[in-house]
């Protein structure tokens, strides 16, 4: 019997399952990793995303290679002409992969026909298997993250003090998400300079003859484990302090602030959850972190990302299409070009094509919350979300876009929609200053558009709000609102639309 591993191009870890099974016969056991152009021509994926993705792959091929591995790098159209190949080569009986973490991958597999026996095994690459998350949430009426997060502080014992919380409190809220009011400086974070490996990538998706988007040029993300471990320790030396205070602040030429910029390297399996959850408590114990950023930052891996995980395989396959408010306007061109006079807008996607980020805020209140009072489809915005950020994958689109951005879930995971005026936007952020649009006004030429798609999307779904507990104290607002103001909304709204307005 030969057994042979498919390394799947989000599994970069030599701990991982399939790997480990085999680790004491790694010079018996055939490893392959396969870059499938079909698998990148599923939409126009960001230039850094291609990058960042082969040259971490091609990278951990050789990481393999030097632990002893006998490993097989293929190039090809798909992955079916060399998993076929390989398996007649290498006389495979059995291909072991571990499970993957997309469903579309995973019904590839459920699919796929090599003449040989295919064993799966389970993903390691989360700190809560989908069984253990079943066996949580079958139990409960609502799936509240709150309730999860606190499960998982005391499963796996980070930040408690015996049975309670370090510091008294599960939540420290009240001391984060500051505006940002005077002069901000964030640390630079840290970026890597191209090597031989990622410079080859790079020239090959610069001729790329299929529709991609995005810069190449600046390309600065980790691509090895070494790399994304030095970026984890620079983000705990010098961001993490004041990750907490200005988690939600947006700043104009400022793309990253304090966040960490670690989601692509733990999406890859380049970092792992429970090294990243533990390093950053240790630093808390030992370099006197303020809680406050400490616990801020666990709550975003240890909740927030193990949660969206487990909803994602816990909810039907059904879950993309779901479309609650009933929305279907096409995403506007200006979201691939960036040519949009709403100044929030503009930063957002222009930041987001020069590097491929935008930091939670930015995906949150500024582009689904934009599309969701103005009404895209649910599955077109998921689409381009996907298509356009360095750490978008399937199993963290679905839950975050269709589900905590735009509500198109009806609820699973969040208790309200995340729907805001320019209010919000203009309290957190330095954009409505130079903007064309007015943050005050509802009506009028310089209207700014989040205010009267605001009004109009809580009018449009007032009953099916009123159901929503949480949206009563904003819907009696809406009723002190004038008939006439109301209709000068409407049509606001509706002209918008109809004249493709920018
Ligand atoms: C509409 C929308 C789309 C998103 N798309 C993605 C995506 O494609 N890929 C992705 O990894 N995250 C996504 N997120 C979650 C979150 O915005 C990003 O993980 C975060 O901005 C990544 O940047 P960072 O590493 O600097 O994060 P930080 O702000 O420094 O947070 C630390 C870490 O917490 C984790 N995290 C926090 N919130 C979430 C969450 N809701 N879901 C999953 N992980 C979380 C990430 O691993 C992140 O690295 C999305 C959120 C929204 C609202
Ligand atoms: S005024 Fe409106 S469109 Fe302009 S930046 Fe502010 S919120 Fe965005």
């Amino acid at each position: 019997m030969t057994v042979g591993i498919w390394v799947l191009g989000d599994q970069l870890w030599q701990g991982q399952a399939a790997l480990v099974s085999r680790q004491g016969d790694r010079q018996f056991t055939p490893v392959i990793l396969i870059e499938s152009q079909h698998h990148v021509k599923q939409r126009p994926y960001h230039k850094q995303k291609l990058v960042l993705v082969w040259s971490a792959m091609r990278h951990f091929a050789e990481e393999l290679k030097a632990a002893g591995w006998s490993v097989t790098y293929a190039i090809a159209p798909d992955f079916m002409s060399p998993l076929t190949q390989w398996v007649v080569d290498h006389h495979i009986t059995e291909l072991r992969v571990m499970e993957p973490n997309d469903r579309p991958l995973a019904q590839f597999l459920d699919g796929l026909e090599l003449g040989c026996e295919i064993v799966r095994s389970p993903n390691n690459h989360f700190l809560w298997s989908r069984k253990a998350f079943d066996q949580w949430a079958s139990r409960r009426k609502g799936l509240l993250m709150e309730s999860f997060y606190r499960e998982g502080r005391k499963r796996y014992e980070i930040l408690m003090d015996g049975k309670d919380p370090v510091g008294g409190q599960w939540n420290f809220d009240k001391e984060n998400r500051k505006p940002p009011k005077g002069e901000i400086h964030p640390p630079q974070p840290l970026w890597f300079e191209p090597d031989t490996i990622t410079q080859t990538v790079m020239d090959r998706v610069d001729l790329a003859d299929w529709p991609t988007f995005g810069a190449i040029a600046g390309f600065g993300w980790a691509v090895t484990r070494d790399q994304a471990l030095q970026a984890l320790d620079h983000f705990i030396h010098t961001r993490l302090t004041t990750f907490g205070p200005y988690q939600d602040a947006m700043v104009t030429g400022e793309d990253t602030l304090w966040h960490a910029l670690l989601s692509p390297y733990l999406n890859l399996g380049l970092l792992q959850p429970l090294e990243v959850i533990q390093t950053v408590a240790t630093a808390y114990q030992e370099a006197d972190m303020p809680l406050n950023s400490v616990e801020g930052f666990i709550r975003q891996v240890l909740g927030w990302r193990e949660y969206m995980h487990g909803i994602y395989h816990y909810v039907g396959a059904d879950y993309p299409n779901r479309n609650f408010f009933d929305h279907h306007y096409p995403l506007p061109d200006w979201f691939w070009s960036g040519n949009t006079a709403m100044n929030c807008l503009h930063q957002t996607l222009d930041q987001i094509h020069r590097t491929g980020y935008g930091h939670h805020i930015q995906r949150l209140m500024i582009l689904s919350n934009f599309a969701l009072i103005a009404g895209l489809s649910p599955q077109a915005v998921e689409d381009w979300f996907h298509a356009t950020f360095i750490d978008a994958y399937d199993w963290v689109m679905q839950t975050n876009v269709i589900g905590m951005g735009l509500f198109a879930d009806g609820g699973v995971l969040a208790t309200k929609p995340y729907a805001a005026s320019a209010n919000y936007i203009n309290r957190m952020s330095d954009y409505c200053k130079s903007c064309r649009y007015n943050p005050k006004k509802r009506t009028g030429e310089d209207a700014c558009p989040f205010n009267f798609f605001y009004w109009d999307f809580l009018a449009r779904h007032r009953d099916t709000l009123k159901s929503q507990g949480r949206m009563n104290f904003i819907l009696k607002n809406l009723d002190k609102m004038s008939g006439e103001e109301y209709e000068a909304i409407r049509q606001a709204a509706a002209d918008w639309h109809q004249h493709d307005r920018v």
